[in-house]
């Protein structure tokens, strides 16, 4: 039996979901339960009734899946899966800002640790973050860490945004001198970035959107040609999804070794063994999980999530 039949089967046993982020490696990406985008991984989080989660992406990932769902066990079958850009901000460095902002609202974009969503207001995600900083009830907002998606949501919105210089070091990675060389090479092509990318790259693009808004893009387009600026992953998810349509990298392949941390093999034996298990306090779990559904609140009209806390 190869070693995908045995994920399989071992989920079915200790009834298990696998959510999997569309940057994960191809052959993790055929066996997942739900694919998708950090938004659409948060819902399929809190509303499954699987008693284990194996969480395929990065640690705030997993995390945000504990914090909605925490009598679940979360798996991240790579103990050390992290986001750097989660990194570059700190809990305290939030409550330093607050001191700085009294007036402001913190919006952080799940990008960040446990600990950040606690002390933040409400999260965002890239798919979401407009709709929260145009909802949230504040005029003045600090916004965290990702600089270029702060920075693309302040040009629609009329509001005073204090923005963390944190990064994406996949997408910053694109250069606007390739996405005009590719876009030259196939002028027809349609050029879709995600916000996370520079601005003189957003300022090329004929579209900017989230993973899952580019899904919905690459299905909808009437061109047959499309230049993804995003991680690898995604090209990988759209070839197999849509194979009458051909998707190109904007510049040379941009990928998320963290992301890639992630193999059939460690899947296999975070079901077999348990590992590595999500542990966060309750304290940090109640804090956070506020942020966390004031998020789903303003991206989904109010909608009520399941809810365990
Ligand atoms: S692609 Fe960028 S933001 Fe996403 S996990 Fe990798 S480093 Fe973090």
């Amino acid at each position: 039996m190869n070693l995908q039949n045995k994920i399989k089967k071992l989920k079915e046993k200790n009834r298990a979901i696998l959510l999997a982020h569309n940057y994960q490696r191809k052959e993790i990406q055929e066996i997942a339960d739900y694919l998708g985008d950090s938004l659409g991984l948060a819902r399929q989080a809190a509303a499954t009734d699987a008693d284990t989660i194996i969480f395929c992406g990065v640690k705030f990932m997993a995390e945000t899946a504990k914090i909605l769902s925490p009598s679940k066990k979360v798996l991240l079958p790579e103990i050390d899966a992290g986001c750097p850009m989660a990194n570059m901000i700190t809990a305290k460095d939030i409550i330093e800002l607050r001191h700085k902002h009294p007036d402001a609202k913190v919006v952080s974009y799940v990008n960040t640790s446990a600990e950040v969503k606690a002390v933040s207001d409400v999260c965002c995600t890239s798919s979401n973050a407009m709709e929260v900083v145009k909802n949230i009830e504040a005029d003045k907002i600090i916004f965290t860490p990702d600089a270029n998606l702060g920075h693309w949501v302040q040009r629609f919105v009329d509001k005073e945004m204090i923005i963390w210089d944190g990064f994406c070091y996949v997408h910053s990675r694109i250069t606007p001198e390739e996405v005009k060389t590719i876009k030259n090479k196939i002028p027809d092509a349609p050029l879709i970035v995600h916000p996370e990318c520079r601005k003189e790259v957003i300022d090329l693009a004929d579209k900017v959107g989230s993973t899952a808004d580019m899904v919905k893009f690459a299905r909808e387009t009437e061109a047959k040609r499309i230049i993804m600026g995003t991680e690898e992953g995604l090209i990988t998810r759209l070839k197999r999804e849509i194979p009458d349509k051909k998707f190109f990298p904007a510049g040379t392949s941009k990928i998320c070794q963290n992301m890639k941390k992630i193999t059939l093999e460690s899947v296999y034996f975070s079901l077999k063994k348990d590992q590595y298990e999500i542990h966060l306090s309750d304290e940090i779990i109640k804090s956070a999980k506020k942020s966390l559904n004031r998020m789903l609140e303003y991206s989904n009209t109010f909608k009520q999530i399941k809810s365990e806390v």
